[in-house]
This record gives C-alpha cells, structure tokens and sequence, in this order.
C-alpha cells in the first residue's frame, strides 16, 4: 500500500469535514484560518516532497516481512469474513498506534518531531496533517505492519484505511462532540481534544487513536468526557498568525525544520547553554517530573 495513496485518502476526508466542520461552527468563523494553512502546508510538504522518500523504507519493512521474515507473515486472517478482518486491522493498528505514542511523548529525541503537531492551538479539519513527516514513517508503519503479519484482502485494507483517516481527521475537528455512549468505546473529538490540552491534569493522558479501551487498561485515560480546554504547547517557537498562502508555508518549513534545530542545539552545543527544547517544550512526562521534583 503505497504511502501517497493512503495520504491522498486523508486529504480528501479533510475537504469532506471542513464543509461538516463549517457548517457546524459558530457564524462568522472563516472558513480559512492560520492555522488551517499551516496545517495543509505541513501536510504538502509531507506528501508532495518527503513522503516519496518515506515510501521505499515502508515498503521495504513490508517486503521485508514477506521475503526476510516469512514466520511473522502469518495469514492468520486469510479467508476470513471482511467484517473480522476490519476489526482485526481495527485492533492491532490501534494497539501499535498507542504503544508508538506513548514512546514519542517519553523520548525527548522523538517528543520534538511529535510537539510539531501538538503545537496546534486550533483544532480543524488539517490538524491531523500537522505532523513531522519523520513522525510520519511510525504511523505509516503502525498502519502497514499489521496487515503485513495478518494477511486479509487488499478491498478491506482498502475500506479501514478510508474510515480509519476519517476517523483520525474527525477527532481533530474543533467540534465540541462527543458522540453520546460511543464516547465510552471510541476516541471523539472531545477526547482528544483532552490529549493536546496545555492543562498540567490532562499531561499525558489519553494517548488512545480511535478506542479508549488502551488508555483504560494502562492507565492514562482521563474519565471526565465534558471538558474543552485550550490546546497547544506555551513556549514553541513557530506562531502562525497570517492566513497568506505564502506565508503558511514558511510557517510549515519552521514546523519541519524545528526538530532538527532543537536536536541540533541540544545534543550538539549543551556547553553553551543553548537548549532549544525550552521548558515549556519539554515533553509532557519531563515537565511532570519536574514540577514533582519542584515541590518536594
Ligand atoms: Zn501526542
Ligand atoms: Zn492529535
């Protein structure tokens, strides 16, 4: 499964749910803020130029597993029903999803490509694209190693992938929704919502993609469903405030090239005090630490 393919599938669920995001948002919004622009600059720079580099390494991992790693291919799938082979990609992308998540958030070498989309302060319908396409291989690969060892046929991998970016772009509108009692098995709008909070109490909470069940069985779930916070990261370099083309995209180019800097200023030059990874940057897990170690 080609990584352009299933990129150009998310860019056309975010044209879908912008018009059911507007449609639904308080009058006078515009329909093309800041950060929207940003947001679909970063994701052009992902797809049009570094994604094409991205492709060979997924595709390889999953060449890999068929040719190098014949015991991992284990078809276990094949044949099956299309509505189980749904929910077995359902549940073992998720499950591989969350484990990726919770690692970037506690790696600081990995937390400054992940802050690049947290440093959203506006939920729509292009934050989900607001990713670092370096972050991008662990999703990609968190999508295409669970069909790889699964088996299945091609039309549902098809069809999960569809419903799948859908379901990512929708939990990144800013729609105050939370789906009544599905909010206690899938992850909505308002809780992610949760997840890219600035509140200390929601830090490292609701790491979950599309079911609570992960959060609930390791322990990071926050219960309260009717909260709607501020998002966004106090301190991160790259503030959007224009809404010309123009300059969306030096804002996505400084959203790309920020890990690299703040990497750069860390480990290369410590001595001189240079640490770009601000306080205020650090990862949510570091910052807890802190504040801990503050008040004792
Ligand atoms: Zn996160
Ligand atoms: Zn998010």
């Amino acid at each position: 499964m080609s990584p352009y393919f299933s990129l150009t599938i998310a860019f056309a669920c975010s044209l879908l749910l912008l018009v059911i995001e507007r449609t639904q948002a308080e009058k006078g919004r515009p329909w093309i803020t800041p950060n929207l622009l940003t947001d679909a600059c970063v994701g052009l720079i992902r797809l049009v130029i570094v994604s094409g580099l991205l492709s060979g390494f997924v595709l390889s991992t999953q060449w890999l597993i068929h040719s190098e790693i014949p015991f991992l291919q284990t078809g276990l799938i094949d044949g099956q029903p299309a509505w189980l082979q749904f929910i077995a990609y359902f549940v073992a992308v998720d499950l591989t999803f969350y484990v990726f998540h919770r690692v970037m958030h506690s790696t600081k070498p990995l937390w400054v490509f992940h802050a690049v989309h947290h440093s959203a302060r506006r939920f729509n319908p292009m934050t989900n694209h607001r990713s670092h396409p370096l972050e991008e291989v662990l999703y990609l690969m968190s999508r295409a190693i669970p069909p790889a060892i699964l088996g299945g046929s091609p039309p549902v991998i098809i069809a999960f992938l569809v419903i799948d970016h859908f379901w990512s772009i929708l939990v990144h509108c800013d729609l105050k929704v939370n789906l009544g009692p599905l909010k206690y098995v899938f992850v909505t709008p308002q809780y992610h919502r949760i997840h890219h909070s600035i509140e200390l109490q929601h830090f490292d909470k609701n790491f979950a993609g599309r079911l609570i069940i992960w959060d609930y069985l390791f322990g990071t779930m926050h219960s309260n469903f009717h909260e709607y916070p501020e998002i966004g990261i106090d301190g991160y370099p790259v503030v959007e405030e224009s809404a010309s083309p123009m300059k969306a995209m030096g804002y996505a180019i400084g959203h790309f090239l920020y890990p690299f800097r703040a990497l750069w200023a860390h480990f290369a030059k410590p001595a001189k005090g240079h640490d770009f990874v601000r306080d205020e940057v650090k990862p949510p897990t570091e910052q807890l630490f802190a504040l801990h170690a503050n008040r004792s």
